[in-house]
């Protein structure tokens, strides 16, 4: 089974969210529990926590198919005490929001070492601010996001997201969302076949299928292995089609939220529609 959706908005409260993935014909759906540009965030409301799992229910929605994204400002390997601080207490937070929730997963970007420490020092940083979080919260999996290796973020090589599980106390709460834009423009060339089954039989053997938590589904506007992070609608950019068609029919990707970030919200019914065409296409 294969659960597709898009990363719809959550404006006027948290239990809009299924209900906009609904609206386009999502059967997953990621969003974010507070205002990603902010650090400071009221609790949710009994109110707004009880309406989201009553909307869940309705329409479907099993924690399985959620993909819950942090802030984007949390940097867990943050090479400056301060700033570590304060993005391990706001990630705690997220995760405890997604615990409210009922929800099994937080999706997060790694980090960024600001070019003031080593790559395997902030490796070694981002791993025990999980190991940290981990220890204080329970029931939700912290799933790492490879990144598009964009200035100093970390994450972009399947080697960094394999060294970051492994300094992971907890091996059942950690896991990977892979974002097929930022992977194009780290360098994983998707755009045939052969470059797909190569790209993630790689991932297999380094990271590993069991890790794989969700997936973010989205064309590249940047060029291949430009470490530039831009999106674009399926189709549209410069990964093209192919490697959506290879995912829709591969079993390895079954069972897990399939989201797209993708730019022209109004084309997402559209696009998720594509894809279960493709799926059928098998
Ligand atoms: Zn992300
Ligand atoms: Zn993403």
């Amino acid at each position: 089974m294969k659960y597709i959706g898009a990363h719809v908005s959550a404006a006027g409260g948290i239990e809009n969210a299924p209900l906009n993935a609904q609206a386009i014909g999502a059967t997953a759906f990621a969003f974010f529990t507070k205002n990603q540009r902010q650090w400071q965030a009221k609790p949710l409301s009994q109110e707004s926590i009880e309406k989201f799992r009553e909307n869940c229910e309705r329409y479907d929605f099993s924690p399985e198919q959620i993909l819950p994204h942090d802030s984007y400002l949390i940097n867990l390997g943050h090479p400056e005490t301060e700033g570590l601080e304060k993005s391990r207490e706001a990630f705690v937070d997220e995760l405890r929001r997604c615990e409210q929730l009922g929800l099994k997963y937080l999706n997060f970007h790694p980090g960024s070492h600001l070019r003031k420490i080593t790559e395997n020092q902030c490796i070694t940083k981002i791993a025990e601010s999980i190991n940290l979080a981990l220890d204080v919260t329970s029931g939700v999996t912290a799933v790492i996001e490879n990144t598009a290796g964009q200035g100093s973020n970390l994450g972009f090589s399947f080697e960094q997201l394999a060294a970051m599980i492994d300094g992971v106390e907890d091996k059942s709460r950690v896991g990977i969302c892979y974002d097929t834009c930022h992977a194009f423009a780290a360098g994983y060339d998707m755009r045939s076949t052969d470059g797909c089954e190569k790209v993630f039989d790689d991932f297999q053997r380094i990271v590993g299928f069991d890790y794989l938590c969700g997936m973010h589904l989205n064309d590249s506007r940047s060029e291949y292995a430009s470490r530039v992070d831009r999106h674009h609608s399926l189709g549209h950019g410069n990964l093209g089609l192919n490697v959506f068609q290879f995912i829709m029919q591969d079993e390895r990707f079954d069972g897990i939220p399939l989201v797209l970030e993708t730019i022209d919200p109004s084309i997402w019914a559209d696009e998720i529609e594509l894809l279960r065409s493709f799926q059928q296409a098998a």
